[in-house]
């Protein structure tokens, strides 16, 4: 379907669940957060729903994302049949990695593509004080797993924050030397809750080219990251910035919460329920949200942050 700015919106970005096993401080509240009724939640079947109707109206790539998505117990399920909902052509997950040792085959099996892992720093300390419970090994281990599964199209999402791991630009980069990865750095977005991060964390992404002077730009790759190379490289260094260069105009994506509702663009609070829908009306509500699509979202920045009203872990990041 084509919204009203003339994108057409083919990119469905599905969670599964606003609950996860780490507490990443820029993402989610310290105490975790208030387990939502089960009656409250989409069902697997709900999930699939979805997927076809969004397929009927021309999206044909599904990324399921969360909160955590292996934490779902029956995520292998839900992705084995979004992958078979006919249309949809490419199905990735976006995770922190840690439960893929035990997920990365049966994922794969499952007919997943693509698979996207979180990773701010190498460095064990503070990995478990930007997770604020996690365990760097077991994040690097679920990158090996991914690796060893097969996975063709493994991209390492950093979160660049000022203070914090703009130190290690050049170590995180070195991965695309040492794996067939692409390492990409996200700016981060000033979120509804966003953690205890001072202007100073808010860094553009044009950081990361200053420490890369070798770093030759490539064709894009369909996503909305600019691409890099380095020399002797086996992967792209790519740059998602969506503060400093907000890509709104590229927009083709809409998301489904993990409680059913419809968001046109992460950063508005408008929402379309579509939990306990029968298809006629799930239908009607997608083509509302499509349609409802901004042009573009308010400025970000620290002092004007996200009108999404919820946390990342909440939407689906
Ligand atoms: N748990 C999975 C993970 O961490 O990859 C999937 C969900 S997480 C919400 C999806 C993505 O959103 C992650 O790459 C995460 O780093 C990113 N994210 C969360 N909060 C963010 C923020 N405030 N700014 C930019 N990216 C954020
Ligand atoms: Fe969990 Fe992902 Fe949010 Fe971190 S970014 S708290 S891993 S949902």
């Amino acid at each position: 379907m084509i919204d009203t700015f003339g994108r057409r919106v083919t990119y469905l970005r599905l969670s599964v669940t606003e609950l996860c096993n780490l507490r990443c401080r820029y993402c989610m509240p310290e105490d975790g957060i208030c387990k939502k009724d089960h009656a409250e939640m989409l069902t697997e079947d709900e999930m699939i729903a979805a997927v076809e109707t969004a397929a009927s109206l021309g999206v044909t790539k599904v990324r399921i994302t969360g909160g955590e998505p292996l934490v779902k117990k029956n995520i292998v399920s839900i992705c084995r049949r979004a992958a078979a909902v006919p249309g949809i052509e490419d199905v990735g997950i976006t995770t922190n990695g840690i439960a893929l040792p035990a997920l990365a085959k049966p994922l794969k099996e499952a007919g997943v593509n693509r698979i996207n892992i979180s990773l701010d720093t190498l460095n064990p300390e503070k990995y478990h004080r930007i997770t604020r419970i996690g365990h760097l090994d077991q994040a690097l281990a679920g990158i090996h797993a991914a690796l060893d599964a097969g996975f063709e199209h493994v991209k390492i999402n950093a979160i660049l924050i000022g203070g914090f791991n703009d130190d290690e630009i050049i170590a995180l980069t070195d991965l695309t030397k040492k794996y067939p990865v692409d390492v990409r750095f996200i700016e981060l977005m000033p979120m509804y809750d966003g953690g205890d991060f001072g202007p100073e964390a808010y860094l553009p992404n044009t950081v990361v080219l200053d420490h890369l002077p070798d770093a030759v730009p490539q064709d894009a790759d369909g996503s909305v990251a600019k691409l890099y190379r380095l020399p002797g490289a086996q992967g792209n260094v790519g740059l998602i910035s969506p503060v400093s260069n907000k890509f709104c105009s590229q927009c083709n994506r809409i998301r489904l919460t993990a409680d059913g509702k419809l968001k046109p663009c992460l950063h508005s609070a408008e929402e379309f329920n579509i939990k306990g829908l029968d298809r006629e009306q799930m239908l009607r509500q997608f083509q509302r949200a499509i349609g409802a699509k901004p042009e573009e979202h308010d400025e970000l920045s620290v002092d004007h942050r996200s009108q999404a009203g919820r946390n990342m872990n909440q939407i689906g990041g």
